[in-house]
């Protein structure tokens, strides 16, 4: 544990705790309000307003009402409030940071490094508002000309989990904005504030009321229910669980909305027989502990070749073991909280599972004593293929490690049948120091992002997003913009001289 030294109080008086509709700060129409809490010491920081479907319903109408208007802005004008937000961002970097590790406890380090994250895709889209291209061709026969353009997609219902309070949104809000699309937002119960202060820096950043309108609520399925059946929205973006994904792509069946889908992931990692074990350990940190082990990317099966097992484990539980484990707020904090209480009884049953089957604990293993729902960074050696935690996100500071073995390509054969073997395909990472490998593996993992030799591959400039059950569409990137439009073509025929 770690102590206090100094830490930034946050303050939320100046945040809007009321829905944001149409601009104006707007109370639930029940005066409902639920908590937001400190999952670092269990206390509550404020509340928010608690909207139903009624209220969900008002600020979809508001934003269908602005969808012509906003559409009709100019790309550049779209891109200068995008660009404005980011720097605003970014001048109130440790603002952000503060609200993010109070109310979802990641240390202040990492919430600053989620503000630089975030605050990038305002900048991306900023640049991708204004180069929204088209295509000019003409039939095989020459005798018609094609004319393609895009346009915005229409109203727009986006929801984000808790994990990444700031860049979730951004990542949705920034390509949305830049597209020409109004939007309602409802973010995560557990994490609103930083959702409803970027609302405020967006407005401040000249964003014209009723373009986004964010919705707090601790009933999701009858605000985003609302949404789904009225109609009134043409498109969903949706970042959490595999489980809500399948039931909003149901309810998108209804009135045909198209779908971003970022679900949730199951991701191996490679430790190859010859990679360098220090640099492999170097990027399993980054992979398995960023954020506590609470991201989708997470590694959350790591394979290790045999002939290098004890080398790998010996290294990865003496950098794990030393990590210090407490208040995201206090300074020294390296590995914080998880987000509640019930994540800490998940991770506890799957290493007691793990246990049963086998498994031997390096370090870790037992929850540490509060004030908080603290759980240390934790290394399973031999573990069985069949426990539980090797079928399910862990979503913890929790490794496990899987030997494999054999000699050269049948290794990788055999690894990557295992890696490939779930119904998951959101990232994989593979360490070696032979290229030819390298290649091999990043081609046979079935995903939608590889990290060679690196435990990140999250970037604005990157597309993000999985296959098979870990979702549909991209964030990010040169596709990003692409989830917020419409491709219309239009047929001319050539006249003949
Ligand atoms: P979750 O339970 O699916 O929640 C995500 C969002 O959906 C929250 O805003 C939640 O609201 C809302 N929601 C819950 N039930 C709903 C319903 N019936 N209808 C409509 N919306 C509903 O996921 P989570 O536990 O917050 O986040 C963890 C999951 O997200 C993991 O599986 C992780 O892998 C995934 N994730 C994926 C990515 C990616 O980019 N692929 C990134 C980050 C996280 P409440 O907060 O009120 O429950």
């Amino acid at each position: 544990m770690t102590t206090t030294e100094s830490r930034p109080v946050p303050s939320f008086e100046h945040i809007t705790t009321d829905l944001l509709i149409d601009g104006r700060p707007t109370p639930a129409r029940s005066g409902r309000r639920f908590d937001v809490e400190n999952p670092a010491t269990g206390g509550v920081l404020t509340s928010v307003a608690d909207a139903g479907a009624d209220d969900a319903l008002a600020a979809l109408r508001v934003a269908a009402a602005h969808q012509s208007a906003w559409a009709a802005t100019s790309p550049r004008s779209r891109s200068e409030i995008l660009y404005r937000a980011y720097q605003l961002i970014t001048e109130r970097a440790d603002e952000f940071a503060a609200v993010m590790t109070a109310e979802m406890g990641k240390p202040l380090a990492e919430a600053r490094g989620e503000v630089a994250y975030g605050a990038e895709f305002f900048r991306w889209f900023a640049e991708e508002a204004v180069r929204i291209g088209g295509d000019a061709t003409t039939t095989g026969d020459g005798g018609t000309r094609i004319v393609v353009t895009r346009r915005p997609i229409g109203p727009c219902v986006l929801i984000t989990p808790w994990n990444f309070p700031l860049a979730m949104g951004t990542r949705k809000i920034g390509p949305a904005i830049a597209a020409g699309c109004t939007m309602v937002f409802k973010p995560a119960e557990l994490t609103p504030l930083t959702s409803l202060l970027l609302a405020d820096v967006l407005r401040e950043a000249g964003l014209p009321d009723g373009v986004l309108n964010v919705v707090t609520t601790s009933d999701p399925g009858a605000v985003v229910g609302a949404w789904m059946s009225s109609g009134l929205a043409r498109k969903v973006s949706f970042t959490g669980s595999t489980e809500v994904g399948k039931l909003l792509i149901a309810q998108a069946a209804e009135h045909i909305m198209r779908t971003s889908m970022e679900l949730g992931g199951n991701a191996p990692f490679i430790v190859c027989e010859d990679a360098d074990v220090d640099r492999a350990v170097d990027a399993l940190m980054v992979a398995k502990l960023r954020n506590t082990g609470q991201a989708c990317t997470a590694a959350n099966r790591v394979f290790v070749h045999r002939n290098i097992f004890d080398a790998f484990a010996d290294a990865l539980t003496a950098r794990m073991s030393a990590l210090s484990v407490g208040d995201g707020a206090d300074p020294g904090t390296e590995i914080g909280p998880l987000v509640e209480a019930k994540a800490v009884a998940k991770v506890e049953h799957l290493v007691a599972d793990a246990v049963c089957r086998g498994a031997q604990v390096r370090c870790g293993g037992r929850r540490v004593d509060g004030p908080g729902h603290l759980y240390p960074p934790t290394v399973l050696t031999d573990v069985d293929p069949g426990a539980d935690l090797v079928h399910t996100e862990i979503f913890g500071p929790v490794a496990a490690l899987i030997p494999f073995g054999g000699q050269g390509t049948a290794a990788d054969d055999e690894v990557l049948a295992l890696a490939n073997r779930t119904p998951w395909g959101l990232v994989g990472y593979v360490c070696s120091e032979n290229a030819d490998r390298l290649a091999d593996i990043a081609d046979g993992l079935e995903v939608g992002m590889v990290g060679v030799n690196t435990g990140l591959v999250s970037n604005p400039a990157a597309p993000f997003g999985g296959i098979k059950q870990s979702g549909l569409g991209r964030e990010g990137g040169r596709l990003g913009i692409e989830e917020f439009l419409d491709v219309k073509y239009t047929a001319t025929p050539v006249r003949r001289r």
